[in-house]
C-alpha cells in the first residue's frame, strides 16, 4: 500500500441545505484529529465499521458545534484504503464548513477533486477504469448511464480487458522466451494458435469500440431534431412529446421563453431535442427566413433527425424526395406522418404504403406519441443493451481501444509477412502497454517476467 502522509478532509455532500450532510476524512490520522474534536466514546479504540453518537466540540472555543454521527472505517477495509472516518451532522452549509475548519485545525488538509477515489486508485482499491466510473456514476443523470457506469464500477470492462491482457501476456512471454533460446530454433509460441487468439480479441475489442458509440448516447443523451415544413406540426409534437401543456403552437409562439434544448427520458435514455427555439420561430413570422439551409444544418448535428410531415397534404413524389436528401445527411432518421386525425390512420397508410417505416400520429390529439417514443428509443438501441454487456462510455477507453485495435493488426500483419520474434514482441509489448493504459496496469515486464518463471520455473 502506498502511503501518504497526510490526512485529507473534505464535505462529501452536495453545497445546500440538507437533512445531513458529511464531512469525510482520509488519512493515517483520520481518526486521531477525529478523535480530537467528537465529544463521545473515544474513537481511537473503537472498531473498524461502527458508528458513534456525539458532539463536535470548536477545537479553542470550547462550544459545541453540531450534534453528529461518527463512522469509523479502518485500513483497509474502507474506500481508499486508508484510515477513513465520515462525520455526519445536519446539513446547514455553516454547520459543515465549522465541522470541516475543525478538523483543519487539527491537521488535516483540504481535499483536492477526486482525491479520494485517486487515493482508492493508489491503494489498490480499484483500477483506473473503476476510478473513473465513479466519476460517471456521480454525474449520472438518467438510468442508462447509471446502470453503465455501475457495470464499469463492478469491473465488468475491466475484467474483459485483464483477461485479453492476460491471454495476450501469455504469448509475449513464450516468443521472448524463443528470444533467449534463439541459438536453440525453437519455437514455443504456436503461430497458428497466436494468430487465433490476435483474431478473438480483435473481435471483442471491435465490438468494445462499436459499443462506444452506444455509450455515448448512454452518457450524454441522443440529440434529436424534429425537422418538417411549417405547419407539419412540429411545435405540437414537441409538445406532446414533452408531454405537458406549456403553450409554444403557432398562433402564440411568439411568447415562448428562448430555450435551444428540451429534454425526453425515455426507458432512461435521455434524449436532447435540440434547436427547439428553431421550432418555434418558423411557426412564426420567420418562415421566410427558414431556407432549407437551417434544416440540412439541424440534420447533419443531429444523432438522429424526426421527418414529420403532414399526412393531408404531402405527396408521395415530396416525401420520397425528402428520404433522398435524408439519405445522404443522416442516414439516421424517422419518418413521422402527423395529423391522421384528420382522414385516420389506414388511409394515411394506404397513401404512403410505398414507405415501409413510417409512424402515423395525430400530435394534437396525442394518438401513438408512444409508439413513436418506442421508435425513437429502439432506434438507438436496436437491441445492442443488455445487463450484462460492456458498453465503453469513456472517451480516453474509446481512444485506447483504436490504439489496441490499430496494434493488434500490426502484430497479425507482422505474422502474415513471418517477421522476426523480437519485432513480433515489440509490436505485442505496444499492445499490451495500450491495454494497460485503460486500466492502469502498466508494468508490464515484470508481468512478462512473471510468467515466464510462474510457468516455467526456468529458475535463473
Ligand atoms: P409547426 O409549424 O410545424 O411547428 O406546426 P404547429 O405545431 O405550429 O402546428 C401547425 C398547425 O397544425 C396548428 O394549428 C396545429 O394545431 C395543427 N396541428 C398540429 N398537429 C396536428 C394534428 O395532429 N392534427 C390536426 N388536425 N392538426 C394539427
Amino acid at each position: 500500500m502506498i502511503a501518504h502522509d497526510d490526512t485529507i478532509a473534505a464535505i462529501a455532500t452536495a453545497a445546500g441545505l440538507g437533512a445531513i450532510g458529511v464531512i469525510r476524512l482520509s488519512g493515517r490520522e483520520a481518526i486521531t484529529i477525529a478523535g480530537q474534536i467528537f465529544a463521545g466514546k473515544p474513537l481511537q479504540e473503537q472498531e473498524s465499521h461502527t458508528l458513534h453518537f456525539g458532539r463536535i466540540i470548536a477545537p479553542g472555543e470550547g462550544h459545541m458545534i453540531d450534534e453528529v454521527v461518527v463512522s469509523l472505517f479502518r485500513a483497509p477495509r474502507s474506500y481508499t484504503g486508508e484510515d477513513v472516518v465520515e462525520i455526519s451532522g445536519h446539513g446547514s452549509p455553516y454547520v459543515l464548513q465549522a465541522i470541516l475548519e475543525a478538523c483543519i485545525q487539527k491537521g488535516a488538509r483540504m481535499a483536492m477533486p477526486g482525491e479520494f477515489t485517486q487515493r482508492a486508485f493508489l491503494n489498490g482499491k480499484m483500477d483506473l477504469t473503476q476510478a473513473e466510473a465513479v466519476a460517471d456514476l456521480i454525474a449520472a443523470d438518467s438510468r442508462a448511464a447509471q446502470q453503465a457506469a455501475l457495470s464499469q464500477l463492478r469491473g465488468g470492462f475491466s475484467a474483459d480487458l485483464k483477461h485479453l491482457r492476460e491471454q495476450l501476456i501469455h504469448f509475449a512471454a513464450l516468443i521472448e522466451l524463443e528470444l533467449d533460446f534463439a541459438d536453440e530454433d525453437v519455437a514455443f509460441a504456436d503461430r497458428a494458435q497466436l494468430s487465433g487468439l490476435i483474431q478473438v480479441l480483435k473481435e471483442k475489442v471491435n465490438l468494445l469500440i462499436d459499443s462506444f458509440r452506444l455509450g455515448n448516447v448512454v452518457k450524454n443523451g441522443v440529440s434529436v431534431a424534429i425537422i418538417g415544413k411549417p405547419n407539419a406540426g412540429k411545435s405540437t409534437l414537441l409538445n406532446a412529446l414533452l408531454n405537458e401543456e406549456r403553450a409554444i403552437v403557432s398562433d402564440i409562439a411568439g411568447t415562448t421563453r428562448d430555450t435551444i434544448e428540451e429534454s425526453l427520458n425515455i426507458k432512461g435514455i435521455l434524449f436532447r431535442i435540440i434547436d427547439t427555439a428553431g421550432i418555434r420561430k418558423e411557426t412564426t413570422d420567420l418562415i421566410e427566413q427558414i431556407g432549407v439551409g437551417r434544416s440540412l444544418e439541424k440534420m447533419r448535428q443531429a444523432d438522429l433527425v424526426v421527418y414529420l410531415f403532414d399526412a393531408d397534404d404531402s405527396t408521395t413524389e415530396e416525401i420520397a424526395a425528402q428520404q433522398d436528401e435524408l439519405d445522404k445527411e443522416n442516414g439516421n432518421y424517422i419518418l413521422v406522418a402527423n395529423k391522421t386525425d384528420r382522414k385516420g390512420t389506414e388511409a394515411a397508410r394506404l397513401k404512403y404504403k410505398a414507405f415501409a417505416d413510417i409512424v402515423y400520429i395525430s400530435a394534437r390529439e396525442k394518438t401513438d406519441i408512444d409508439a413513436l417514443r418506442e421508435r425513437l428509443y429502439n432506434s438507438v438501441i436496436d437491441g445492442h443493451i443488455h445487463s450484462e454487456s460492456t458498453i465503453v462510455t469513456n472517451s480516453r477507453h474509446h481512444s485506447a481501444l483504436l490504439k489496441i485495435a490499430a496494434s493488434l493488426s500490426d502484430i497479425q500483419q507482422g505474422m502474415d509477412h513471418n517477421i522476426s520474434g523480437d519485432l513480433l514482441a515489440l509490436d505485442i509489448r505496444r499492445c499490451l502497454h495500450f491495454l494497460g493504459e485503460i486500466t492502469g496496469q502498466v508494468e508490464i515486464d515484470r508481468d512478462i517476467l512473471g510468467t515466464i518463471f510462474g510457468k516455467f520455473c526456468i529458475g535463473k
